[in-house]
C-alpha cells in the first residue's frame, strides 16, 4: 500500500514523500482509514511503530484549513517531551497547511501559551497538569473540539494523571472523535475508554 491510497489530503502526503516515507507502516495502514472515517479509535501500539503519524496525518487532512472556531483538536501527551515531539511532526507534516497549533506544558512562564491561546490555535498539544490550569482559568474552551488524543494513557496512569485526563474528557463536548492509545490496558484504562469512547475500532499492533 502506497500513501496515495488512504485518502489524505495531497499536501499531507506531499510532505510525508519529502520526508522520504515511502509505505505507511502497519498501524498507519490500519489507523488512518478508521480515523478519516470519523470513528473512535483504542490502539494498542508502542512508539517507534509510526503511531504519530497514524494519528498527526488523519488529523492533520480532517482539519485542512483554520478556523474561528478554536480549538479544534487536543493531543494530550504524558510528557514535555512527548508532547515536543508530537508538536514537531505536526509541524513537518502541516508545513503546507494553513493550521495553528499550540504547546502547552508546565515548568514555564504562561505569557507565550496564552498569546497563542487568544489568537486561536487549531490544535492544541498538551501535557494534563498545566491544561487543567488554563481550562480552570478560562483560557481556553473546548466547546468546538472535533477530535480529542489520547496518547500513551498507560504511562499518564504510571504518572498519576490519569484523573486529570478524566477531569480534561469533561470539558469535552460529547459530540467528537476521540482516538486512545496505550502500549497495555490495564483495567482503569478499560473503565476510562468505556466512558470516553463510542463504539470503537480497536487496532492492535
Ligand atoms: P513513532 O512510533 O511515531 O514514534 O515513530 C517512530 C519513527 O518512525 C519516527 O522516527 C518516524 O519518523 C518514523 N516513521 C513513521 N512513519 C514512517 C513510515 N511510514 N516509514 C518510515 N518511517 C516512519
Amino acid at each position: 500500500m502506497t500513501f496515495d491510497e488512504l485518502n489524505l489530503l495531497p499536501a499531507v502526503v506531499q510532505a510525508v514523500r519529502d520526508k522520504g516515507y515511502v509505505n505507511p507502516t502497519p498501524i498507519q495502514e490500519q489507523a488512518i482509514p478508521v480515523v478519516m472515517s470519523g470513528k473512535d479509535v483504542i490502539g494498542s501500539a508502542q512508539t517507534g511503530t509510526g503511531k504519530t503519524a497514524a494519528f498527526t496525518l488523519p488529523l492533520l487532512s480532517k482539519l485542512e484549513k483554520h478556523s474561528p472556531n478554536c480549538p479544534r483538536a487536543l493531543i494530550l501527551e504524558p510528557t514535555r517531551e512527548l508532547a515536543g515531539q508530537v508538536d514537531e511532526q505536526l509541524v513537518y507534516y502541516g508545513q503546507h497547511l494553513d493550521l495553528t497549533k499550540v504547546l502547552i506544558y508546565g515548568g514555564v512562564k504562561y505569557g507565550a501559551q496564552l498569546q497563542a491561546l487568544e489568537a486561536g490555535a487549531d490544535i492544541v498539544v498538551a501535557t494534563p497538569g498545566r491544561l487543567i490550569d488554563h481550562l480552570q482559568q478560562k483560557n481556553l474552551c473546548l466547546d468546538h473540539l472535533e477530535i480529542l488524543i489520547l496518547d500513551e494513557v498507560d504511562r499518564m496512569l504510571d504518572m498519576g494523571f490519569i484523573d486529570q485526563v478524566a477531569d480534561i474528557v469533561r470539558y469535552c463536548p460529547k459530540e467528537r472523535q476521540t482516538l486512545l492509545f496505550s502500549a497495555t490496558l490495564p483495567d482503569k484504562i478499560q473503565s476510562l475508554a468505556n466512558w470516553v469512547l463510542t463504539d470503537p475500532e480497536r487496532i492492535a499492533i
